[in-house]
């Protein structure tokens, strides 16, 4: 499609969009004059649903009423609490059922599962994983292999950019893992990268990584419910994930993981087990001796956090009702119609890069590389009523969301930043 940078032509874009009406579903953060903010920090926190208290405030009813007896009572009985997931995730995550929980938080089931599926032998000890991971899996890593007496400077094998690039060649990444499959236990990469966006090749990771005999683990923070997801027909071993970037489902709330069913009955794995693991018709017998629960339900340790879940359920819902399918579709429209705007910008005004470093294998998510007085024209921006994200030393990072992001948003941002250019 030809794009314009013009108002009628976003609003036309509008017009045609199915999931236009998504938008309603969220609350967006308000300018002073009381109309919507610029929102593209969908990808560090995404927005509230409306309904959010509503859901919130079944389970506090419930609560009130019942008392422990809302385990089995409740409208949405707590015990059984968490198997509402399978299904939505199932479907966000290309997964089936049993392959995935609703459980914790990123970091730490990172390390869960990490005690299952990262199991260093002599030569083979080594953790491939992408340079400038988030911070939090680089220390997650270099920690696992500390505690396997392992030395994080030699151990950790990161993969870098070439020289004077800003995102990985997908050729070079598989090259890596053929020329070292001997000294690699696992591979850790997030499926998109947080920093400069790029959608990596996990189909081929996994399907390398099982023909070498690697295991293959990806963070999914920043990639689910944003792109593409077959993890069961790709083969990765295990994933993990947060619920409140794409997903919406508020700060800090309920992560998820996903172990492939290939592993489901393997109880030689090592894991740090809770009860919560065990089958459901064993929960309450508080035997000694733990069995797993079939698939990745065996690796759940804490009953259900339901005040989180009870939102995260809604935005799950909402997500699910747009259909992943119809989303990615959206995506790649409002992507490339930001791509656009901002190529516009740079050709029509002299001295101005906005050079944007994510590739075209992507999601939702564009980092421009800032020069000159790029700080200054995030501040200016940022007063205007846009809500983006800065990145030292110099990247902003904008993510017009599918599900509630419009073209006219994006048409919207163009016009600002070009405003913030004029004044800086
Ligand atoms: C957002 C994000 C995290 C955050 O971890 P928490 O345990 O949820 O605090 C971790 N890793 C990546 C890649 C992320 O994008």
């Amino acid at each position: 499609m030809e794009f314009q940078n013009n108002i009628d032509f976003a609003k036309g874009l509008d017009a045609s969009d199915e999931l236009r009406d998504f938008r309603n579903e969220f609350l967006f953060p308000k300018k002073e004059d009381g109309s919507n903010k610029v929102y593209f920090t969908g990808n560090s926190l995404g927005l509230q649903p409306k309904d959010a208290s509503k859901a919130l405030q079944i389970e506090l009813d419930d609560w009130a009423t019942f008392g422990v007896d809302g385990h089995f009572e409740a409208r949405h009985p707590w015990f059984s609490y968490h198997e509402m997931f399978r299904k939505p995730l199932a479907e966000i995550m290309g997964a089936k059922e049993t392959e995935v929980a609703a459980m914790g938080s990123l970091t730490a089931n990172l390390h869960f599962l990490m005690v299952s599926f990262f199991n260093p032998k002599g030569k083979k000890c080594k953790i491939l994983c992408e340079a400038k991971a988030f911070p939090s899996d680089q220390y997650a890593l270099e920690s696992q292999l500390k505690h396997y007496g392992l030395d994080p400077q030699k151990d950790l094998m990161e993969l870098h950019p070439r020289e004077g690039e800003n995102y990985l060649r997908e050729d070079d990444i598989l090259q890596t893992i053929k020329d070292h499959a001997e000294e690699i236990a696992m591979i850790m990469i997030g499926g998109v990268n947080y920093y400069t966006g790029q959608k990596m090749p996990m189909k081929e990771i996994a399907a390398l990584a099982n023909e070498l005999g690697i295991i293959v683990g990806f963070d999914l923070a920043h990639a689910s419910g944003n792109v593409e997801l077959k993890l069961h027909e790709w083969g990765v071993d295990f994933a993990a994930w947060c619920s409140y970037k794409y997903l919406n489902s508020g700060p800090g709330s309920v992560a998820g993981i996903f172990v492939h069913d290939k592993h489901a009955q393997d109880e030689s794995l090592d894991r740090f087990a809770g009860w919560w693991g065990t089958p459901s018709e064993d929960r309450f017998m508080m035997r000694q001796g733990f069995k797993p629960a079939y698939g990745a339900d065996g690796w759940q340790l804490s009953n259900a956090p339901v005040l989180a879940m009870a939102v995260h359920k809604l935005a799950l819902d909402i997500h699910c009702k747009a259909g992943m399918e119809r989303l990615l579709n959206k995506q790649k429209m409002l992507t490339s119609y930001l791509d656009f705007i901002l190529k516009d910008i740079s050709n029509r005004n002299e001295g101005v890069d906005l050079k944007i470093i994510t590739p075209e294998s992507r999601g939702a998510q564009l980092s421009i590389l800032m020069s000159g007085k790029g700080k200054e024209l995030f501040n200016r921006i940022s007063e205007k009523g846009v809500v983006a994200d800065w990145r030292e030393p110099n990247v902003i990072r904008i993510a017009p969301a599918p599900l509630y992001n419009s073209f006219e948003d994006v048409f919207e941002f163009g016009k600002l930043i070009e405003e913030a250019i004029e004044e800086v």
